[in-house]
């Protein structure tokens, strides 16, 4: 078993309406049992290019992974095109009708339409994986030591399919080994000293254990992936390696783990015992909202404010007027007041701020658009910084400068 090819199948994805986010779990997860995805096809619903792509599939893989077009409405024809690419009969498999009774019983649906009925209809040569979030079964087929398994395109039905049935099927059926990852989030070393400062330790891992440089934004990412037949041992090893490399690195690293940047904040913040407010301007509250996605940031996180209006950030923060007109709305004094105010406002130890100009368009003051100060203010200790961002759009700037500020403050 070493390649694999994905088969997306749905009109609506290839109108733009939906995209394709099965294909990047089922690669993931291939990946780690050691699968390669060699290509990944996206098609419509047609009986004759489905059949077409098949053919071209099993040229190219020994495992074939399709999903969507199964459902119970006329537009989806994966099930007849396959029975038709297999020369295989459609007929009704009793235990898969039962499934989908049972299904349908649980959530209140006594009558099966017939509708329905045709869901448990399958190829007779078929084995199934019974679908235990929606209606339409998984069907594997066999073909010249090849597999080709179809599923449904709904990707809350995709996930526990391939992660609780096909993956543990694959790894048994064909004996494949553990691969396991560990990520290092590292900041403020660019990337090329990075990789000077590490070397000796990269040149001196073991054969079986791989890494690579993932930078994104101002952070890169470290990812050691082992690879065995153990993966207790795996985990074990990558321990290991990297308690050898923290030392190298230790005033960048921020988290060892793949959590996210507001986790990593949470449980610094908890142990430290401090609390933290935001007065956002120009992230809207993407700042809050990142903070708060962290489950029990109410034990740290007192209260946020958009003041987005001028009047407003005068009137609730206590900016000064002198210095609106001196140093103009997108300023390092008006982020320094705003979060000394927001301070002050929700009696946190930690205010965050930002003021900028997110776009698109020209600010009113005539300041570029993409331009941001941000001011992290800690007790009676200040600090604020300016970013230029100028080719992200609304969402990313917004998104970009709240990581930012995050990063900065762990
Ligand atoms: P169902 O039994 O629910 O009808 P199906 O096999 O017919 O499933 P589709 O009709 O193709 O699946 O798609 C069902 C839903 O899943 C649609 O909302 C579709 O947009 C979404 N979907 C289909 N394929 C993908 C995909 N590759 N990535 C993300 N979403 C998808
Ligand atoms: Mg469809």
């Amino acid at each position: 078993m070493e390649k694999a090819v994905l088969i997306t199948i749905g009109d609506e994805i290839l109108s733009g309406n939906t995209v394709d986010t099965n294909s990047n779990f089922i690669a993931t997860e291939l990946k780690n049992i050691g699968v390669q995805v060699s290509q990944i096809f996206t098609i419509s619903d047609e009986i004759e290019t489905i059949k077409n792509t098949l053919k071209e599939a099993f040229k190219i893989g020994d495992l074939i992974i399709t999903t969507g077009g199964l459902g119970p409405t006329r537009d989806d024809k994966t099930k007849k095109a396959l029975a038709e690419f297999f020369n295989d009969e459609i007929a009704l498999d009793e235990v898969t009708f039962d499934h989908l009774r049972t299904y349908m019983e649980k959530r209140g649906r006594l009558e099966i339409l017939e509708r329905n009925r045709e869901q448990a209809f399958v190829p007779t040569k078929s084995t199934v994986f019974q679908n235990n979030f929606g209606t339409a079964p998984c069907m594997m087929m066999e073909q010249d030591g090849k597999l080709c398994f179809s599923l449904p395109g709904v990707p809350y039905e995709v996930k526990p399919l391939i992660k609780d049935q096909i993956v543990p099927y694959l790894k048994e059926k064909y004996s494949l080994n553990y691969i396991t990852t560990r990520i290092i989030s590292v900041v403020g070393i660019p990337e090329s000293i990075l990789a000077d400062t590490i070397e000796n330790w990269e040149l001196a891992l073991p054969e079986n254990l791989a890494l690579s440089y993932l930078p994104i934004g101002t952070r890169v990412k470290l990812r050691l992936t082992a690879t065995g037949e153990n993966e207790v041992g795996l985990q074990q090893q990558l321990e290991e390696e990297i308690q050898k490399l923290l030392p190298l690195i230790k005033d960048h690293v921020i988290a060892t783990t793949e959590d996210k940047i507001e986790k990593i904040l949470g449980e610094l913040l908890i142990e430290r015992k401090l609390t933290v407010s935001t007065a956002e301007s120009c992230t809207g509250g993407e700042l809050a909202k990142m903070i708060t996605s962290n489950s029990g940031s109410s034990k740290y996180f007192l209260g946020g404010i958009i003041p987005y209006a001028t009047e407003k950030k005068i009137e609730i923060l206590k900016v000064s007027k002198e210095t609106f007109d001196e140093f103009t709305v997108v300023s390092e004094q008006v982020a320094q007041e705003m979060a000394k105010g927001c301070q002050q406002l929700f009696g946190t130890h930690i205010s965050l701020s930002t003021t900028g100009v997110a776009g698109p368009g020209k600010g009113e003051d005539g300041k570029d658009i993409g331009t941001v100060f941000y001011s992290i203010r800690v007790n009676d200790k200040e600090q604020s910084s300016k970013l230029y961002m100028p080719h992200l759009e609304r969402q990313d700037f917004m998104n970009f400068v709240s990581q930012k500020i995050l990063q900065d403050l762990v």
